[in-house]
């Protein structure tokens, strides 16, 4: 799957859910899912723990780009085309990120 499929699924199951809930607690409810992926991370959880849980946190964030009517995979074209935005070279060689 695709990030244009993986948005439109969202948008096919939960987008009349994340209409009524809004933008500001989809919003909340992804930076709470990005907390329970860090959860998984930080306590050394098994691979396919993780991989769920990152699965959750796309998942909001394309429920939440579905509510601002952001085409995901646009704007990632966009920003990253083909090169670090930054330093305009791949790989990245930006120095003052770790
Ligand atoms: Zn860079």
């Amino acid at each position: 799957m695709d990030i244009v499929e993986a948005q439109e699924l969202m948008r096919r199951i939960y987008y009349q859910r994340d209409s009524t809930r809004g933008v500001d607690r989809t919003l909340i409810r992804t930076f709470e899912e990005l907390g329970e992926l860090s959860d998984a991370v930080l306590r050394r959880k098994n691979h396919a723990a993780i991989a769920d849980e990152m699965a959750d946190v796309l998942a909001w964030v394309c429920s939440f780009a579905n509510l601002l009517n952001v085409d995901l995979s646009a704007a990632l074209a966009k920003k990253y085309n083909g090169v670090c935005p930054r330093c305009k070279k791949a790989p990245c060689e930006c120095t003052d990120t770790p």
